[in-house]
């Protein structure tokens, strides 16, 4: 991966302290890298995701790392019953919730006119529906404690549309509308919401897409001119990494994000000011 940013270097390593973090995909990828920078800040750390092994892996290198009390819990973020009980397992077992990250989703490539209705559903369920049924499992502990801190992954891609991803790119509208809904609803409970929107982080999930367009017609990370897509495309001049992600998490968590609530902060390296990242299906770009 491109850029190693490092994990704690900014933070003071008690920044986060006698804090607990419930991160749904946090076994793998951008989830991951936020789940090693809340521990590296000295937050005990909860990584919810649907495969036991991945998480169970997971919350034992985290522990063996970073020295912090972990717990993985296994679920699918569709499911709300799932993340009560998340919630539930989690705080019984490492004190409290304090901070949520709704980091969990999926999507796939498909010209929106032969999406299905079911394909479109597992996407905007997973991504949209998957983050308001953990804002509401972690709401009322929240409340009780007066405290909480809750940041939901989006993306920028939806800033100018993004061919073949309509499920993905709705449903992450709607994230970033949550969030400024909740932050007024909530911040009279001591709650903060805020969403980051990445730019192109080259995660197992994801990297794919930077090595080949999905289709001739659609060079959706400028693989088919051979040359790099940071060099092309991102003013910083290189790809992302999960700790970037995971370093503006740990400051809106941190005492410095006190004032920080219904924000939406894009963390891309200039990549949305300048990229033209996408040209419409069947049309070439001269
Ligand atoms: P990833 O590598 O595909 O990881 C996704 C994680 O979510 C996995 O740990 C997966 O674990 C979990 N997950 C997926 N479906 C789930 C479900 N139904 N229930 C519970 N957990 C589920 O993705 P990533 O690249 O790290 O992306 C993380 C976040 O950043 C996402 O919100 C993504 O939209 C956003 N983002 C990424 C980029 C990028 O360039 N990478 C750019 C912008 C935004 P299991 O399979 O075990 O469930």
């Amino acid at each position: 991966m491109d850029g190693k940013p490092g994990v704690a270097a900014l933070f003071a390593p008690d920044v986060l302290s006698g804090r607990t973090a419930l991160i749904t995909g946090g076994g793998s990828g951008i989830g991951y890298g936020i789940a090693e920078c809340l521990a590296a800040a000295g937050a005990s750390v909860g990584v919810f995701s649907r495969n036991e092994e991945r998480v169970t892996q997971a919350a034992e290198r985290l522990a063996s790392t970073h020295g912090v009390r972990t717990l993985p819990t296994v679920g699918d973020v569709r499911e709300p019953a799932a993340l009560e009980r998340a919630v539930r397992e989690t705080r019984d077992a490492l004190g409290s919730v304090d901070i949520l990250v709704n980091n969990a989703a999926g999507n796939f490539y498909a010209p929106t006119a032969d999406l299905s209705p079911n394909g479109w559903r597992a996407v905007v369920e997973i991504d949209l529906f998957g983050t308001f049924h953990a804002c509401r499992a972690v709401y009322p502990v929240m409340v009780e404690q007066g405290y909480g801190r809750i940041v939901s992954i989006s993306m920028t891609l939806y800033y100018r549309g993004w061919p073949l991803m309509a499920h993905a790119t709705a449903a992450k509208a709607g994230v970033d509308a949550l969030t400024r809904t909740l932050a007024i609803e909530w911040a009279r409970d001591g709650i903060n919401v805020n969403s980051v929107a990445p730019g192109p982080i080259p995660t197992e999930g994801v990297k794919k897409a930077f090595e080949a367009p999905p289709s001739e017609e659609v060079d959706m990370f400028g693989a088919r001119s051979g040359a790099g897509f940071a060099e092309r495309f991102i003013p910083a001049g290189r790809l992302g990494h999960p700790h970037d992600i995971g370093q503006m998490i740990t400051f809106l968590c941190s005492p410095g994000g006190d004032w920080i609530t219904g924000a939406v902060l894009v963390v891309d390296g200039g990549e949305s000011l300048v990229s033209p990242r996408t040209v419409p299906p069947g049309r070439s770009e001269s």
